[in-house]
């Protein structure tokens, strides 16, 4: 086949191993072959009954047509109550935007911020699409050290370290995907005073921003002195709401950085889909309590999935604070690429390799622990059958 017609800014992109491996568990599955799919980072739960609900009306009122480019005002209007309630983020709803998911926000928000050449930092290992989207837009993303030994913590001198006068942005995962990890105040502060010190955008993706155990604590970055001019909060409702076929999410940026995205969502998506947002203002307005209730199962699912890792012979994990992701160290000499492969011939089980996240990933395999107890104990079992 030609592939002279392909543009040069996509030769080099590749598949995303998070959404290649469940699609895959999908097509065997059509086959009917039984397999466990840990692969897919969304959580098992039905979108709570009041958000469909609000969606059917919308559609039941025939709320079927274009609406506002940036979203419903009345979603905004809930978007900006909740930024100042948990993030401390006091913006106008100028600066909000409702977008197609979350990836569609990171998407347009590097586009309009990021020049052919530019380095964006990113703490590694990393959620893929971070690092392909730059790629895509023509920067360089710049991998910085997360280390094992110290809880996944971004290595910030090295971060440091690595900012040249082409450095453009740092891109934040906190909560992380894939290590659990939840980057503490005094982390952010010290990125903060580096990203003030050298005029560096910083994207902080927030998605996981719910999902947290033991008491811990998610500080936004765009909350902290000097950097509402600096940051881009990106934030959605797939994983907090359980919405991931619903696609959508929202940002909010610097007036002139929200100016362009704006346009460039217009002359793109145009806006999320109009019914979904009736049902995302509901979301945000009356389904805490659904939250917290998913936020409490996946704690129990971790409290028993990650010990129970913890007893084969092959894997080491610390215990993660957020998110619903483990991300244990293969305790054997052996890739990530081979024991994934291992797991499925042998345990029939979806796990994607730490090398799918980054160089810093290898080494490593994430499993997704949004399941009911039945799975993961059998999965727990299939994966004896490896040791
Ligand atoms: N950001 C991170 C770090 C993710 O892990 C994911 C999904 O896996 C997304 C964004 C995508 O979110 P959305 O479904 O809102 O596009």
């Amino acid at each position: 086949m030609k592939s002279g017609h392909l543009a040069k800014r996509v030769l080099n992109v590749t598949a995303s191993p998070t959404v290649s491996l469940p699609d895959k568990a999908r097509e065997l599955r059509s086959k009917g072959i039984t397999v466990i799919d840990l692969s897919e980072g969304q959580p098992h739960f039905d979108t709570p009954a009041p958000i469909k609900e609000a969606a059917k009306a919308a559609l039941d009122a025939g709320f079927v047509f274009y609406v506002q480019s940036a979203g419903l005002p009345e979603l905004r209007n809930e978007i900006k109550a909740k930024l100042l309630r948990d993030n401390g983020i006091d913006v106008p709803i100028s600066q909000i935007m409702a977008t197609v998911g979350a990836k569609q926000a990171i998407f347009t928000a590097m586009l309009c911020t990021i020049n052919e050449g530019d380095e964006v930092l990113i703490p590694d290992p990393y959620w893929g699409s971070h690092a392909s989207m730059v790629e895509v837009i023509g920067g360089r993303p710049i991998s910085v050290p997360m280390r094992y030994e110290k809880g996944f913590a971004v290595d910030i001198e090295k971060l440091e370290e690595l900012v040249t006068s082409k450095t453009k942005m740092v891109v934040l995962s906190s909560p992380h995907n894939p290590t659990g990890m939840i980057a503490p105040k005094d982390d952010l502060e010290a990125i903060a005073d580096i990203c003030k010190k050298n005029e560096i955008l910083v994207l902080a993706d927030e998605i996981y921003e719910k999902l947290v155990y033991d008491g811990v604590r998610h500080y936004s970055i765009g909350s902290m002195s000097g950097m509402e001019d600096l940051t881009i909060t990106v934030n959605g409702f797939s994983k907090s709401h359980s919405m991931t076929g619903w696609r959508l999410g929202y940002v909010v940026a610097p007036k002139d950085i929200m100016d362009k995205m704006l346009i460039v969502q217009q002359h793109s998506v145009t806006h999320p889909t109009s019914f979904v947002q009736k049902a995302g203002v509901v979301a945000l307005r009356d389904c805490a309590k659904y939250v917290d209730e998913m936020v409490q199962y996946y704690k129990k699912a971790r409290d028993y999935f990650v010990p129970e890792l913890n007893r084969l012979n092959y894997l080491h994990c610390e215990m993660p604070q957020s998110t619903f992701y483990a991300f244990p160290k293969i305790t054997r000499p052996t890739t990530s690429a081979v024991l994934c492969d291992m797991l499925l011939e042998k345990a029939k089980v979806f796990a994607v390799p730490g090398s799918g996240f980054g160089k810093y990933g290898e080494g490593y395999v994430r499993f997704v622990y949004a399941q009911p107890m039945d799975t993961l104990k059998e999965t727990i079992e299939s994966l004896k059958k490896v040791s």
